[in-house]
């Protein structure tokens, strides 16, 4: 059977489990979610800088383009001097990488560098929108003539009465070094995080992996966000079916959408390494707990053990009750009625056994006792003498006063005998008007002595009834060897031969 402190110890043990389970779980869920916001916040703002970015380059171009727009116009028939303006714009606005004017019939009239389109007419998706449209505006990603693909950065060319001329173009190459590559490829990170560029149909216009650059991705729910001008923050698998968060943002210029993203399992990979710095800070309360958490249970225990042993335990070669430790209400509770217990039994016990060898009617020790004694006396050959008491008589004592007034006899005799045997004697009743005085380490003489000084008292006392009182004695000692039987027999002869030889006599056994 297991020991309270078992239990009080497993309860402990089972809370304290309990508690670093919640801790460390709720921990972990709590750094997680952490982790995963952090990153898509991160990603979110990021996003948003490099759109902003881009879209600062976008109207700086522009602006760059509306600047020399006049000098084009001046110059428009001298293609030799255009040229130069292109050049000029070419270096300054460091983000083109190829700048082209081109008449209202889509004719090239000059470009920077020279790409062997002059006096050639222009069919690109790009220049026939900007043809039609007039007015400044930023391109689709689109194949060009020289099968690059680019992007156009337009505006119009009017004349001074307001006819329409052509227009100034400058162009970013998608899949070569530009602008965008400068702003986003040096973002990209070791942790498996990058950025992506889509344009208004989902098309990829940055990637860091230059091969997907065109390739639709318009699947991926942040790219339908971003087709619906939104920007936000989410997680998602991305079309290779890797979760990543992430953040992306609209530019309403270029009407692109940046996104920055890192894959899910880089975002949480310090969960692992916090949670177990959470434990390892956890670990040294966890463990002066479980110190304490002993100690308090062999403290609530010890009391209730103790007792246990204690009722187990003989009484005589065990530890007091009282130095069981008693700090709580209930230990001291059960100590002290334990300890109530114990004391009432024992003083029943004791009661048992003083009623067990006392005569009821005159208190003194009776006949179970004597044997008792006397077989003790024998067994430590300690010698002893006996006196064997006899009421004369007695019958008639009962006969002429009654029953009641013989036990009063019979007590006043009694009373006598306690009254003169003052040394050590004991005084036993040995049955209906006998009795025997027990004189341990006494001879003959002293027996003898005490026998008649007690008959002499008892002939002159003035009994509890109208009559005269005599007893009749037999005295002997105790001869080794003898048993118990021999030597009452001995003194019980003496006391017929006092009683034969007419009673209030003390007669010696021989
Ligand atoms: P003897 O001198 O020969 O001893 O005469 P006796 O009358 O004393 O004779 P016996 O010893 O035969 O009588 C004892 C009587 O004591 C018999 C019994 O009725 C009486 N007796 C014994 N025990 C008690 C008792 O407890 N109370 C009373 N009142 N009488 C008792
Ligand atoms: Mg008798
Ligand atoms: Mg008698």
């Amino acid at each position: 059977m297991k020991t309270l402190r078992f239990w009080i110890l497993s309860l402990i043990c089972f809370t304290m489990f309990g508690i670093i389970v919640s801790t460390l779980t709720s921990s972990y869920y709590v750094t997680k979610k952490n982790l995963i916001e952090n990153s898509l916040e991160q990603n979110r703002v990021y996003a948003m800088k490099l759109a902003q970015m881009t879209d600062e380059v976008f109207l700086n171009m522009q602006s760059n383009l509306e600047a020399r727009k006049s000098d084009v116009v001046k110059n428009i028939k001298n293609p030799k001097t255009v040229t130069g303006i292109l050049e000029q714009l070419k270096i300054s606005g460091k983000n083109f990488n190829s700048l082209s004017v081109i008449n209202d019939l889509g004719i090239a009239i000059a470009t920077t560098p020279n790409l062997g389109l002059v006096g050639n007419k222009i069919t690109s998706t790009g220049v026939k929108e900007a043809l039609a449209r007039k007015e400044p505006f930023i391109s689709k990603p689109y194949y060009a003539q020289t099968g690059r693909l680019l992007i156009l950065i337009t505006t119009p060319l009017f004349g001074d009465s307001g006819e329409y001329l052509g227009m100034l173009n400058g162009t970013v190459y998608l899949e070569e070094d530009n602008f965008i590559h400068n702003i986003l490829a040096e973002h990209y990170s070791k942790d498996g995080s990058y950025v992506y560029v889509v344009d208004r149909d989902g098309f990829l216009i940055y990637h860091p992996d230059k091969t997907r650059i065109g390739e639709s991705v318009k699947s991926n729910l942040v790219v339908r966000n971003l087709i619906e001008e939104k920007s936000g923050t989410l997680q998602i698998d991305n079309t290779r079916g890797i979760n990543f968060l992430a953040g992306y943002t609209y530019i309403e210029k270029s009407r692109w959408g940046v996104v920055s993203q890192t894959p899910f399992n880089s975002a949480i990979k310090p969960l692992s390494e916090i949670m177990f710095t959470i434990f390892s800070f956890s670990l040294p309360f966890i463990l002066i707990f479980i110190v304490v958490a002993f100690y308090i249970s062999n403290k609530l225990a010890a009391p209730l053990r103790k007792l246990a042993i204690y009722t187990l335990t003989d009484k005589d070669d065990q530890e007091s009750i009282l130095d069981i430790p008693i700090w709580y209400f209930e230990a001291k509770q059960l100590t002290e009625t334990i300890n109530n217990y114990t004391k009432r039994q024992e003083e029943t016990v004791d009661n048992m056994k003083i009623l067990s060898v006392t005569d009821p009617l005159t208190g003194l020790k009776n006949r179970r006792y004597g044997d008792f004694l006397i077989d003790e006396l024998m067994n430590q050959n300690n010698g002893f003498s006996l006196i064997m008491i006899d009421i004369d008589h007695f019958k008639n004592v009962n006969d002429k006063f009654g029953h009641i007034a013989g036990d009063e006899v019979l007590k006043f005799t009694a009373t006598i005998l306690t009254d003169l045997c003052v040394d050590q004697e004991e005084c036993i009743r040995f049955g209906g008007e006998e009795f025997i005085i027990i004189l341990p380490r006494k001879n003959m003489q002293e027996a003898y002595i005490l026998g008649e000084r007690i008959r002499k008292t008892v002939e002159e006392s003035i009994p509890p009834i109208d009559n005269k009182l005599t007893i009749s004695l037999g005295v002997g000692e105790y001869n080794s060897g003898e048993t118990l039987m021999q030597v009452v027999n001995r003194i019980d002869r003496a006391l017929y031969e006092a009683k034969t030889n007419g009673r209030n006599k003390i007669v010696i056994a021989k």
